[in-house]
C-alpha cells in the first residue's frame, strides 16, 4: 500500500494492497470505544479495536465516574424533578455558551438510556444515591458501586470477550486514508507501538469496509492543527489533519 500527503495535507491513496480487513476499526478502549465495538457486533459487522496503550481503558478505567443523567429511576424514588431540556441547559449554563449545542443536545437527550443501558445489558451496580455536582441544578449524578469508572470498563470488557471481539493492545491509530469519494478506505496503524515513541512499533495497513470509529478521548490538543517543529511530531500532527478534514466532510 502507498500513499503521500499532498500539499494541502489531503492523503492521496494509490494502491489497494492492504494487510488485512474489517468491517468497523474502533479506535481507543474507553467507555466509547468498547461499546461502540459491542453494538457494531451486535449488528452483524466484523470489528477490531486498537489501542495504543498497554492496558485497557483509557481515562475511562481511572475516573471517578460520577454520571450526569436526568429522569433516571434512582432520581425518581427520591422524588427529584428533572429533563433532559434542564440538562441540557444546565450544561449550556456551565459551559458559558462555549460549548457545541447540537453536541450538549445528544448528551442530555441520550444520558438516561446510556445509563440504563449499563444498568441492563452491562449489569453494573451503583450506589443507592445520587449527587448535585457543581453546574448542576438538580442531583442527577450516579456513581459506580466502586467510585470508579473500572466498575463500566470491566463490565464492558467482559461482553467484549463474550463477543469475541479482538482488542489489540500496543496499536497507533498513525492515519485515515481516504478514497476519492471521501470516504475512508484504510488506516496505517503502528503495531507494537511503544508510547511515546511515534517511531516505535510496525507499519500495517487496515481496509475497512463499513466505518473507523474514532474514539480517542477529548484531548485538548486533538484538534490543533499547527504544523509542529519537532519532526517526532509530524505523525500526530498527520492524524490530527485527518480528523479535522473528517468533522468538515
Ligand atoms: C481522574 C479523572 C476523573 C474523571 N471523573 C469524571 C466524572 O466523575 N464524571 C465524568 O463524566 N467524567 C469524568 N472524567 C472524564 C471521563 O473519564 C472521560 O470523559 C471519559 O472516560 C472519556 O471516555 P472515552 O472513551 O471518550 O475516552 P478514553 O477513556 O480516554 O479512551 C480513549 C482511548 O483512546 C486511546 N487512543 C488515543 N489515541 C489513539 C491512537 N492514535 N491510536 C490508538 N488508540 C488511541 C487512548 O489511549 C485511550 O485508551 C474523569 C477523567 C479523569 C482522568
Amino acid at each position: 500500500m502507498g500513499s503521500e500527503t499532498g500539499g494541502n495535507g489531503s492523503e492521496m491513496v494509490f494502491s489497494n494492497r492492504w494487510d488485512e480487513f474489517c468491517d468497523v476499526l474502533i479506535v481507543g478502549s474507553g467507555f466509547a470505544g468498547l461499546a461502540a465495538a459491542i453494538e457494531a457486533k451486535a449488528a452483524g459487522s466484523s470489528v477490531i479495536i486498537i489501542e495504543k496503550m498497554r492496558g485497557y481503558g483509557g481515562n475511562s478505567a481511572i475516573c471517578d465516574c460520577g454520571i450526569a443523567a436526568p429522569g433516571t429511576p434512582i432520581q425518581q424514588a427520591r422524588g427529584i424533578q428533572d429533563s433532559e431540556e434542564q440538562m441540557y441547559a444546565d450544561m449550556m449554563a456551565a459551559g458559558l455558551g462555549l460549548n457545541q449545542p447540537a453536541l450538549v443536545k445528544t448528551v442530555a437527550e441520550n444520558a438516561a438510556d446510556v445509563f440504563r443501558w449499563t444498568v441492563e445489558t452491562l449489569k453494573v451496580k451503583y450506589k443507592d444515591r445520587v449527587n448535585q455536582f457543581g453546574g448542576h441544578s438538580v442531583p442527577r449524578g450516579h456513581t459506580t458501586h466502586n467510585r470508579s469508572g473500572s466498575a463500566i470498563v470491566g463490565r464492558q470488557l467482559k461482553k467484549i470477550r463474550e463477543l469475541g471481539i479482538q482488542i489489540r493492545t500496543r496499536s497507533f491509530l498513525q492515519q485515515l486514508h481516504l478514497n476519492a469519494d471521501g470516504r475512508i478506505e484504510g488506516v496505517t496503524i503502528r503495531e507494537g507501538y511503544v508510547f511515546p515513541d511515534v517511531h516505535s512499533g510496525t507499519i500495517k495497513h487496515i481496509g475497512i469496509h463499513q466505518a473507523v470509529v474514532l474514539a480517542t478521548g477529548g484531548s485538548p490538543e486533538t484538534f490543533l492543527l499547527e504544523k509542529p517543529r519537532i519532526p517526532g511530531c509530524m505523525r500526530q500532527w498527520m492524524l490530527r489533519q485527518s480528523i479535522q478534514r473528517l468533522r468538515n466532510l
